[in-house]
């Protein structure tokens, strides 16, 4: 029995990975579950599947779970620390991170840190603080597993699950294909109208809002391509994004015998979760069969850098290191954090971040504290320039 952390439980990746246990019950064992503030949908988990163990984040979500439950053989947590105690639970073999954005760094990085199977699904944590991750990854003996679908379908174009030393391996480069999402043939001239119910309508994904506005701007992408770094060790120069408006194709791997291995699937979550949860077992995950005829057309283009500035921005910020993709992305959190309440237009997003990573200095990238603060830096400035705008 593996013993699963489910951090995010009540969000996209989260429903979908409870899929997939719940297909296995003589392989997995739900230990605990995380959400912020979903007190129904955390109800329903709760009664479902039965975890030992809940948290809720917010203190009162947790306290309204509790008295639903009350009577019933679950223990509630709430508040941040919960999130670290559950990932870094001696009891728990697997951690599946799938809370979104920043706030995931610290119990992902708790799971590595305790030697974990670590399932990654927040970008976010390898974005802010890759190196930091990384050395963790490779001082405490945890595996990470990659569960972003581009990353997983790498990895599995990889010689035997490795990441490391890839130009010795042959690798001679990584095409990370993106769908470019709704707006891929949208007139550059009506990008300022996009209203966040157009962003959030992806054409081929169902997913959480924050990382559905990322793939409309791209940035998404550029996180990708910056995650992708981090896990693969290449530099960004080896690495080509690709538009692939089917997203069948989900990653592509090129050697230098000139063969190109690809990971080809139909666009269900459930598929690269499944991937890695019964790794190097394969596992039945409920993902419709795909059918080659029915798809028959597989399309590439360039990526368009100035229809998605955000894709430079991704570039330049991993290019440069240390702090700046921590900068980058804290940026990003906020500005379409606004954008979804409906506070600032679509085109603001990437000169908010843009102008972040002009004023904001960046430094090392090898200490916690100072990427906290780098980011916290960015939260702040983006906050008040947005502030600015509406005054
Ligand atoms: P959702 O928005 O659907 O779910 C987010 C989850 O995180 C929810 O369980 C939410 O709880 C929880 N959460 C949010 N804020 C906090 C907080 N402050 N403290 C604790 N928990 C919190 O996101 P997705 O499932 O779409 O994405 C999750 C991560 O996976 C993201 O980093 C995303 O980039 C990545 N990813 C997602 C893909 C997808 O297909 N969805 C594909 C590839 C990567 P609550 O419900 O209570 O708010
Ligand atoms: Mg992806």
């Amino acid at each position: 029995m593996q013993k699963i952390c489910l951090l995010g439980a009540t969000g996209s990746i989260g429903q979908s990975t409870l899929d997939v246990l719940a297909r296995h019950p003589e392989r997995f064992l739900l230990q605990a579950v995380s959400a912020n503030h979903s007190v129904d949908r955390m109800l329903e988990i709760c009664r479902k599947h039965r975890p030992r163990i809940a948290v809720m984040a917010d203190s009162e979500a947790a306290a309204r779970l509790a008295d639903a439950l009350a009577g019933e053989d679950i223990e509630i947590r709430s508040g941040e620390q919960a999130l670290v105690d559950i990932a870094a639970d001696p009891e728990v073999d697997t951690v599946m991170a799938a809370i979104v954005g920043a706030v995931g760094l610290m119990p992902t990085l708790a799971a590595v840190r305790a030697g974990k199977r670590v399932l990654l699904a927040n970008k976010e944590a390898l974005v802010m603080a890759g190196q930091l991750f990384m050395n963790a990854v490779r001082d405490s003996g945890a595996e990470l597993l990659p569960i972003d679908s581009e990353h997983n379908a790498i990895f599995q174009c990889l010689p035997n699950g490795q990441t490391r030393g890839l130009k010795q391996r042959g690798v001679s480069r990584i095409w990370l294909t993106g769908s470019g999402g709704p707006f891929r043939e949208w007139p550059l001239n009506r990008f300022d109208a996009i209203t966040p119910e157009q962003a959030i309508a992806h054409p081929n994904w169902s997913m959480g809002p924050k990382i559905s506005v990322d793939s409309a701007t791209m940035m998404n992408k550029g996180l990708e391509l910056i995650e992708a770094c981090w896990l693969f060790g290449l530099p960004e120069s080896e690495i080509e994004i690709l538009l692939h408006p089917q997203s069948i194709i989900h990653s592509m791997v090129a050697y230098n015998d000139g063969s190109v291995l690809a990971q080809l699937g139909n666009p269900d979550m459930r598929t690269p979760i499944a991937h890695a949860l019964g790794y190097p077992d394969r596992i039945e995950s409920g993902v419709e069969p795909l059918d080659p005829v029915t798809v028959s057309q597989l399309n590439f283009e360039a990526a368009d850098e100035n229809r998605f500035p955000c894709l430079r921005l991704a570039r330049a910020a991993i290019a440069e290191g240390g702090t700046r993709p921590a900068i980058l992305n804290a940026a990003n959190e906020i500005a379409v954090d606004a954008f979804l309440n409906g506070r600032i237009a679509f085109t603001r997003i990437p000169q908010l971040i843009e102008d972040c990573m002009q004023h904001i200095e960046s430094h090392p990238g090898d200490s916690l504290e100072q990427i906290l603060a780098d980011d916290r830096a960015a939260r702040e400035r983006v906050r008040r320039r947005i502030a600015e705008d509406l005054a």
